[in-house]
């Protein structure tokens, strides 16, 4: 099973952001029926690895057309604010 990477996220204020690009070494998407990024903090530390574009490292959205057994299986994902939430955008109900 391939991992799936973070292509873009826009949602600056995360510790783990910079340019628009993700630095966590893997991010944990959702709840049992939210796309929201689990792995967004708010912190004055820079967090992650700046050589490094992470990689989905699990996903609990089962609804999504994309999820194959808690994991996501999209080749790249991106994440954005909607409605005031750190979401991922490419979620699809399947
Ligand atoms: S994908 Fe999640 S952890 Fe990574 S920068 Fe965006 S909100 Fe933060
Ligand atoms: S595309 Fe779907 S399966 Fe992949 S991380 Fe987003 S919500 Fe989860």
């Amino acid at each position: 099973m391939e991992c799936s990477r973070v292509k873009k996220c826009e949602v600056a204020d995360c510790a783990y952001n910079a340019s628009e690009i993700c630095h966590a070494i893997a991010v944990t998407i959702g709840d049992s029926s939210n796309p929201k990024c689990d792995t967004y903090c708010l912190s004055a530390v820079q967090g992650g690895d700046i050589e490094c574009m992470a990689n989905v490292g699990a996903c609990k959205v089962a609804a999504c057309k994309f999820n194959m057994s808690l994991e996501c299986q999209a080749d790249e994902i991106c994440v954005g604010y909607k409605e005031n939430e750190p979401d991922c955008l490419t979620f699809q109900l399947s």
